[in-house]
């Protein structure tokens, strides 16, 4: 068996198989798609120490750190099953079972997309999801934020000091967010709620210029002109797939402790998958590094079967 067996190879994934690979331990790594949600970046500003770089430069980047160490990777297959027997037992949707002693989950996440014409057309190129990631690329530009939960909220409320004016559409008839955020967004005087608003399209030539939406009380359609729509109706975490007892919270976020331990004694988890605030490149590197130090931790207290 393995001693660490990594599921994911995004930062979260590759940050904790180059950690567990340091101390001289047996290690896998299986992805799905090495790189996870990087791949689908363009610009990066925010990856410290590097003031810009590209979505597939730094996969490749990552790809060569993981490559330096000797790691079993395992690309292209997906993970269907988690048992723990004497070991984890893995299975692939090739029916393979790989056995490990531990076990680190990074399988990230995904954005829930809107669905309508325009949005992958555009998609960085003015359909954005992330406010900490693209806010800036908007300074002194109309935005459009979809959707009025908490993330929703707090990226109008984020967007509001960087660009010039946030129109926040939502489909029901009230805002979901918390009353204070929502405080928040009424005192800001560049930002407009419009909500009975069912998004049909995303418009652009180029880039982004508009979006359209249905007023599902006159059932007019309306046309918005802008340079950039945040869709915000949810961050869905890969762990469909994890069942048994492995705590998740309402969300379906892996539950984890500060040293990235989940409930089950050998099983840790990183990055967007788990509940950790804030889902972020760094944020999920720092939280792999600290997964796989916890797995050798647990590895060096534990007696073998
Ligand atoms: P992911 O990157 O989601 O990687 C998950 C990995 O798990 C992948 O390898 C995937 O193939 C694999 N996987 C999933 N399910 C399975 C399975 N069942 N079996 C096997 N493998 C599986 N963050 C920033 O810090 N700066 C930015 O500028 C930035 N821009 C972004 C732009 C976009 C368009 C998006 C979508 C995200 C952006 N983010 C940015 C967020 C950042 O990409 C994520 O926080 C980060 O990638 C999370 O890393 P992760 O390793 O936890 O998960």
């Amino acid at each position: 068996p393995f001693d660490v067996l990594v599921v994911g190879g995004g930062p979260a994934g590759a940050s904790a198989a180059i950690y567990a690979a340091r101390k001289g331990i047996r290690t896998g790594l299986v992805a799905d798609r090495f790189g996870g949600q990087v791949q689908d970046t363009l610009s990066i500003e925010n990856f410290i120490s590097v003031n810009k770089t590209e979505g597939p430069k730094l996969v490749a980047n990552l790809e060569e750190h993981v490559n330096d160490y000797d790691i079993d990777v395992m690309k292209g297959l997906t993970a269907a099953g988690l048992e723990k027997k004497d070991h984890f037992e893995l299975t692939l949707d090739n029916d393979a079972v790989l056995k490990s002693k531990s076990v680190i989950l990074s399988t990230g996440a995904r954005w829930r997309n809107i669905g309508v014409p325009g949005e992958e057309e555009f998609r960085n190129n003015g359909v954005a999801y992330c406010p900490h990631c693209d806010g800036p690329l908007f300074e002194g530009k109309d935005v459009a934020v979809i959707g009025g939960g908490n993330s929703g909220v707090e990226a109008a409320i984020d967007l509001a000091g960087i660009v010039k004016h946030v129109t926040v559409l939502e489909f029901m008839p009230e805002l979901k967010a918390d009353d204070v955020l929502q405080q928040k967004l009424n005192s800001l005087n560049n930002v407009t709620v419009i909500t009975n608003a069912k998004t049909t399209e995303i418009t652009g030539d180029d880039s982004v210029n508009g979006i359209t939406y249905l007023d599902r009380v006159s059932e007019e359609t309306k046309h918005i002109a802008l340079q950039g729509v945040f869709v915000q109706i949810g961050l869905v975490p890969n762990t469909d797939w994890i069942g048994g007892e492995i705590e998740k919270n309402k969300f379906g976020e892996l539950i984890v402790d500060n040293g990235g331990a989940t409930n089950v004694p050998g099983l840790f988890a990183a990055g967007d998958c788990t509940d950790t605030p804030y889902k972020q490149i760094i944020i999920s590197m720092g939280g792999g590094a600290t997964a796989a130090l916890s797995a050798f931790d647990h590895l060096i207290r534990t007696p073998e079967p």
